[in-house]
């Protein structure tokens, strides 16, 4: 049974091999199962920019909780029920939720339902890939639904911009607010990133590690920008201050630029919130479980009838797990990362 283990705290980027780590352990898969008992094999799972902040000291808050030292790592997975004496999880149901970063998991019924897993077996029979279960059907997809539409109130004919446009979250919120009606805009580290973000109906999109931000959101937002789609935070949030509207609105999703930093960059120009009756709000989407139904019922629909496309990046294997959480950190991924396990 391979695991991925959070083995030691980093300070900056973490380290493959030292800070995360993977291990064989045994599990076996015909020991007799109690009532209420069912072992689960992991299909997809997911790796995501907030596991950075989880790979913590204990001691320190925060608004998720830090991975447990020399233990397996959680995030959002697809797993199948392999083995069962549940009557809620039956041999052959896809569930869905925060599982274990290991191949193999024996649970219970209680524990699954204080982890809030859910039996999901749409994707048996809608022919959409399981691994967008964990991307624009999962946490990601739903975290551009709620910055939308309960953060950001977007209007038809305003102007969005977009940082780290092409990535899980970016390239979402990008497709759904352009079919809403907007103007919308999009940076990203790569040529090839912002080629995509142009073929998926951005209007306007650029390099930032290439292109002066300054020069080309001037360019690429004749009317200003009202909706600030926040994935990055640092030096992009203070160009883009200098550019938002009166009563723009920032949804505060991420700032992913800060989160490998030893001691916080300052961001300046903060004053500009104020000078121009911002909101920024932030958002955490899990606070959010209401607009699942929705965000699913729409997004689900999007994907069928085409309308929105999804590009994924798929690292082979557990054991790529940890270099494909550093993908996700210093840019590497293309799309939505996630570590194929097994098949169904
Ligand atoms: P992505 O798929 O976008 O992957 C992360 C991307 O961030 C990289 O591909 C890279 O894209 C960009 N990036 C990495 N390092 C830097 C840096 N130093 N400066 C600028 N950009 C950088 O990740 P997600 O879509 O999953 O997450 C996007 C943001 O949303 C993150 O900030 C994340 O923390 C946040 N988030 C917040 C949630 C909430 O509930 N509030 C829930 C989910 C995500 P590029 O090549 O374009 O630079």
């Amino acid at each position: 049974n391979t695991q991925v283990i959070f083995s030691k705290v980093p300070t900056t980027y973490p380290v493959v091999g030292e800070h995360i780590t993977v291990k064989k352990s045994e599990f076996d898969l015909d020991a007799p199962l109690a009532d209420g008992e069912f072992v689960l094999k992991t299909l997809v799972l997911s790796v995501d920019p907030y596991m950075r902040g989880r790979m913590r000291d204990a001691s320190t808050k925060s608004y998720s909780p830090p991975f447990a030292l020399n233990e397996p790592m959680t995030g959002h997975t697809v797993k199948e029920v392999v083995k069962s004496k549940s009557s809620n999880f039956k041999e052959g149901d896809f569930v869905y939720g925060m599982g274990t970063f290991e191949e193999y998991f024996k649970t219970n019924d209680h524990v699954a339902k204080l982890y809030g897993l859910v039996v999901r077996n749409d994707p048996k029979t809608n022919g959409i890939p399981i691994s967008n279960y964990v991307g624009i059907l999962g946490m990601p997809g739903m975290t551009a639904y709620v910055g939308l539409y309960k953060i950001g109130e977007i209007k038809a004919g305003e102007t969005i911009y977009i940082s780290a446009a092409s990535g899980a979250v970016g390239q979402v919120a990008g497709q759904i607010a352009k079919a809403q009606g907007l103007r919308v805009v999009g940076s990203a580290g790569s040529d090839e990133k912002v080629a995509h973000l142009k073929a998926i109906g951005f209007d306007g999109a650029f390099n930032y590690k290439t292109e002066d931000t300054a020069t080309k959101l001037a360019e690429l937002c004749p009317k200003g920008i009202d909706v600030y789609f926040e994935n990055v935070g640092g030096k992009m949030l203070e160009v883009v201050l200098t550019q938002l509207n009166k009563f723009g609105r920032i949804i505060a999703c991420g700032m992913i630029s800060q989160y490998n930093l030893s001691e916080g960059e300052k961001v300046g120009g903060l004053m500009q919130i104020i000078a121009k009756s911002i909101k920024f709000q932030g958002f955490i989407v899990s606070d959010f479980p209401e607009a699942e139904p929705e965000f699913l019922k729409v997004v689900t629909e999007m994907i069928l009838n085409k309308k929105i496309q999804y590009q994924e990046s798929h690292a082979e294997g557990i054991e790529k797990t940890p270099e494909a959480l550093l993908d996700v950190l210093k840019g590497k991924n293309f799309g939505k990362q996630v570590v194929d396990v097994a098949k169904p």
